[in-house]
Order: C-alpha cells, then structure tokens, then sequence
C-alpha cells in the first residue's frame, strides 16, 4: 500500500478540492457512474485529475475467483491492496440482486458453527473497502446485506459510514431501506445504532430461544443473554420502526427440534419480527449437520403465528457458507474450479 488516503471513503465535502461543485462531480463519478481511475473522469480538468491521483488512492480491490451457481448465485474472493482477501456473494431474486458485504477480513466472534471466525480477526475494513464490493461486483444491485464475513458492530464508524456514503443522493443513492445488517447480537452495539435512526433493517442472528443453548453456539451470548439481546431490539424498533429480522441457522440436533420451535415461537409473539430460518451450510471440519428437509418443515410448521421463511439454500454447489471462500484459499487449498 503506498499509505495514500482511499478516496472512496470520503463524502464530497471532504475531498477537499476546489471550487467546491467539483468535489460532488467526483463522488458522482465512484459512486454514480462507478469509475475505476481517476483518468476516466473526462469532464474534470486534466491538472484537477493529476492532483486527485496525486493524493488520493483508488484502488479497485482485485477479484481473484468469482463461482458462479447453477442458480444465479455467485462469490467473489478479492485481494485488497494490502493483500488481505475477504469474499462478497451476489444473489438473484425475483426482485433484483442482493450484494452480501464482508465487513471484516475474519472474524473476532468465534460462533462454533461459522466458517468466518476459524482464524480470528485478520482487520477491519474501512467504508471505501465496503462499498468497493457493492460498486465492482459487475452486477446493478438492489439491496444490500451486511452478511458477509466479520462482525458489523465490531467495526461500527466505518460500517456507519458505508451505509450513508451507499445511500448518498448524489453518489451511489442505495436506499437505507434497502440494506441489512446483521449482527451476532452484540447489544451496545445494537443501542448505538438505535440511536442514530437509519431505518436500516436489522437482523439479529438468535439461532437458538434459549440461553443454554445460545451460549453452546455463539460466545457472544455469555455476555449478552437473550432477554437483554430482546430489550435492545425492542429499543431499535422503537427508535426506527423498522421490524427485526431474527435469523435461525437450524442444525441437526441442536436446535432443531419442535421444543426449540415452540420456544422460539414465545419468545417472539407480539414483537415486531420476521424469522428466516436457514438450513445450516455444512462447513468441512465442524461436526454440525444441516437437518433434514422433514425436520425442517416440522420446525417450520411451529411456528405458526408467527411471520417466518424457510431460505432456500442459494448457491450450494460453489462452497456456499461464508467465509469458506476465503478460508480455502488461506489454507492454500485452491478454490473448486
Ligand atoms: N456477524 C454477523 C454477520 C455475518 S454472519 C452475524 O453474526 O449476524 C451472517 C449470517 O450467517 C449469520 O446469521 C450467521 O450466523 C450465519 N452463518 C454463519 N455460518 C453459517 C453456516 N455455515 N450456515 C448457515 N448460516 C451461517
């Protein structure tokens, strides 16, 4: 890295250019129209473009591998300027596509069953890294989930940052209601976020009603417990009033029973909530199975009452669970082809 700052980063009024009307011009230009290089920008005076080269970096991320599924969906590992690799996924609905950020590259979270924790944290990134991904996947999205590996909350300025610079009228104008983010539940996180009002959805990975069952699954539940993770969604309800989506990885076992289903189903009554839940995506080296599909259903079928999907499983055939892209290829093992 030559230690320039990443322009993409940045709102208009900080690049810090004059006169001023050119400074929108050029966030126009990364965020509207997607430029790569500041040379492509052939309505700025030559010297205006030398100088932005001069000071700023704009470093597209390099794509590596990009799998692509039967079904639509793809995964791309990329190469930051620093060497590190984080993985986007790109899947189509009916609706349009849906771009799954990384965060982080890594994971300080450690959720027994992921595949993105098994290494710790490598970094996070920064919001120009984020929207990186949303602008040079190679498809026009039109939502965006903060899925992809790291914690959101565990990087929370530049995450904040990334959703205003995406949703930026004069940039690349992503609705913020259009974007997820999902968190392991980490509740001062939760609350901070509240506070600021985005009308951001937000998803709360539970993938378990009770404590006993959550703390086997997901360290984080040590020191934040279920009722406390409820108060905290509660609180951004009220704050936004956008519903939460509770996400429910089921797996075999663990979880997965019509007990758990039932308890789920108290837990939720007369909140606010949608729940996916989301056939476990096997990751080699953990004993966690995904249940079978009878298992799924009679789950499902629990939860009467409630508002709930069961996700289709997209892109199974390309390494689907996250993280395993990216974990692949640090253990030097190639990507399937
Ligand atoms: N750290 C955030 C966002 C990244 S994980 C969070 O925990 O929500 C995105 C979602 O994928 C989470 O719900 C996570 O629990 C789930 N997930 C992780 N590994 C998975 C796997 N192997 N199969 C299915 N879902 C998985």
């Amino acid at each position: 890295m030559d230690g320039k700052p990443n322009i993409l980063s940045l709102f208009p009024g900080e690049i810090g250019v004059s006169p001023d009307y050119r400074q929108k011009q050029i966030f126009a230009w990364l965020g509207k129209k997607g430029a790569r290089s500041f040379g492509e920008m052939t309505d700025l005076p030559k010297a205006l473009r030398a100088e932005l080269a001069e000071r700023y970096a704009l470093e597209s991320p390099r794509e590596l591998t990009r799998l692509v599924s039967a079904d639509g969906t793809q995964k791309i590992l990329w190469e930051l300027a620093d060497g590190e690799r984080i993985e986007t996924a790109l899947m189509r609905y009916r609706h349009g596509v849906s771009v799954c950020l990384s965060t982080q590259a890594g994971c300080r979270q450690g959720c027994a069953f992921c595949a993105s924790g098994g290494n710790g944290l490598s970094r996070s990134l920064s919001a120009g890294e984020m929207l990186a991904q949303a602008l040079y996947c190679g498809e026009e999205i039109s939502r965006a989930v903060l899925m992809g590996t790291g914690e959101p909350l565990d990087n929370f300025n530049e995450t904040v940052r990334f959703l205003k610079l995406i949703s930026h009228p004069d940039g690349r104008n992503l609705g913020l209601r259009h974007i997820s983010l999902s968190t392991c539940g980490d509740v001062p996180g939760i609350l901070k976020l509240a506070e600021l009002g985005l009308p951001v959805t937000l998803s709360v990975s539970l993938h378990a009603p009770d404590d006993e069952t959550r703390g086997r699954l997901m360290p984080i539940n040590r020191r934040y417990p279920i009722s406390e993770l409820m108060d905290a969604c509660g609180k951004y309800f009220a704050k936004t009033a956008r519903r939460i989506s509770y996400e429910y990885v089921i797996i075999e076992g663990l979880n997965d029973s019509p007990g758990h289903a039932r308890r789920l189903a108290l837990l939720l009554r007369g909140r606010p909530a949608h729940v996916n839940v989301i056939p476990y995506n096997p990751v080699p080296g953990k004993p966690f199975r995904r249940p079978g599909a009878d298992a799924v259903r009679r789950f499902a079928r629990e939860l009467e009452g409630l508002s709930a999907t069961v996700r289709r499983t997209l892109g199974a055939d390309i390494d689907g669970a996250c993280g395993q892209l990216r974990s692949a290829s640090r253990a030097g093992r190639e990507p399937p082809p």
